[in-house]
């Protein structure tokens, strides 16, 4: 069995639905897992967010909208009018769910019920378009499988079990049909696995059922070299080792979840990102084997704020780094990378909405100094931390660029940079020009 993700372009127009099914209809058995139809989520994170501040009016507008949208996708999907009037009727539930919030109660829990409708409403629609075409398939509840323990992981052991229950109940069928990102809580509630995370859902499927391998089908054909929006000259990359590509995708252009990689890696099933626009084309394969050589590719993370913390209590200290963390770990801010030399730390944040109750914390231990608008650059490859002369062309590439902070030897696959976001256009096109 494999599983296909497609993500909200993929389904992002009747259109686009309707394209689908000559990548999905074939004799392969499989779970396609949709995301909501681009734009959906995001309007529904704002539809409860107005809720959230009590302005009810503006959300019923906001919902409105939505459901007008919807009316035109089902109005141009379905060409008998039973399947029209069935979709209209199933969508209206959806939509009357939505009315049915009132600012005057609103927690995190109706949020969740709110963020959850876009993945149902598109397998909803595919799934019966897919009924309207004469092909068999069944739509998979994510809600009835998909659940988080108490520490926010995957219940990886009720998951397989309960996918086991869902296709053996179905054991003729050979096309699945399911929500990535909604999930339940350890509570049952219904919860989600965070924005992007229709990827992940789709990995920790494949590693429940063993599947033959997992494809990502999205916009673009696979990891470029380097970030296509930011230099001329990129090619898709065909191999990947799961190492390379979770480094890739923490720093990558959002291609694929950065979660995505460790489910699949673990259960050594093959990973492939693939382009719905162009079906034909290789994509990227990530496996545990990688092309022999080095240096894979370059991606870059905007939007960086350094923090640098000078002691001379940190001088052959013990405990002071851990002291430091600890700050950031009561604001629940995640550090990427960090430097030290005897006397002081940098390290870097990406979520600054606590900052400057950080900064206040840390003045404690000494002068702390920030910098924002700063960008991360990775170089990713195989062991290129232990390669002779990766160091020396990455400089040499970087001689005219001012690098606020080094990280090299963190692991084998990654070397990172921190430069002033000016500097990163001239810093990715001097290393794609010397590095490729
Ligand atoms: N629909 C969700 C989002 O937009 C999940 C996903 O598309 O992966 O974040
Ligand atoms: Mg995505």
């Amino acid at each position: 069995m494999k599983v296909l993700k497609f993500g909200g372009t993929s389904v992002g127009s009747a259109e686009r639905m309707k394209a689908l099914l000559k990548l999905i209809v074939n004799d392969d058995p499989k779970i396609v897992v949709l995301s909501a139809m681009s734009g959906t989520t995001n309007s529904l994170v704002e539809i409860a967010s107005l809720l959230r501040q009590k302005k009810q009016s503006e959300a019923t507008a906001a919902i409105k909208n939505l459901e007008e949208k919807y009316a035109n996708v089902a109005a141009e999907l379905y060409a008998k009018p039973e399947y029209a009037k069935e979709a209209s009727g199933l969508l209206r539930a959806n939509f009357d769910l939505l009315r049915s919030f009132s600012a005057e109660r609103f927690s995190v829990k109706e949020e969740r019920v709110i963020l959850s409708q876009g993945e149902l409403m598109s397998t909803m629609l595919q799934n019966l378009y897919l009924k309207e075409q004469g092909v068999q398939s069944v739509l998979l509840p994510a809600l009835s499988f998909m659940r988080k323990d108490l520490h926010d992981e995957p219940d990886m052991y009720f998951i397989r079990e309960m996918l086991k229950r869902e296709l053996a109940q179905h054991s003729d069928c050979k096309l699945f049909i399911t929500q990535g990102y909604v999930c339940r809580s350890f509570a049952g509630e219904v919860d989600n696995l965070k924005r992007g995370g229709s990827d992940y859902s789709a990995s920790i499927i494949g590693a429940a059922i063993g599947a033959e391998e997992v494809q990502i089908w999205t916009d673009i054909d696979g990891f470029h070299n380097n970030d296509p929006r930011v230099v001329k000259k990129t090619h898709s990359i065909s191999h990947l080792s799961f190492d390379e590509a979770s480094e890739l995708a923490y720093f990558g252009a959002k291609i694929l979840h950065p979660a995505c990689v460790a489910p699949v890696q673990e259960a050594k099933i093959p990973l492939w990102i693939k382009n719905t626009m162009e079906p034909t084309a290789f994509g990227t394969l990530i496996s545990a084997e990688t092309e022999s050589g080095d240096i894979k590719a370059v991606a870059a993370k905007d939007n960086i704020t350094a923090v640098k913390i000078k002691s001379g209590r940190m001088l052959l200290a013990y405990g002071f780094i851990r002291q430091i963390f600890e700050v950031f770990e009561d604001y629940k801010t995640p550090i990427d990378m960090i430097t030290t030399s005897e006397v002081a730390v940098s390290l870097t944040i990406d979520d600054t909405s606590n900052l400057d109750k950080i900064v206040d914390k840390l003045k404690r231990f000494g002068a702390v100094e920030v910098d924002s608008g700063m960008t991360i650059i990775c170089v990713v490859g195989n062991k290129i931390s232990e390669s002779n002369g990766v160091a020396a062309r990455i400089f040499s590439a970087l001689a005219n660029i001012p690098i606020r902070m080094i990280s090299f030897g963190g692991s084998r696959y990654n070397v990172s940079l921190l430069v002033d976001s000016a500097y990163k256009k001239p810093a990715m096109e001097a290393l794609n020009e010397k590095l490729f």
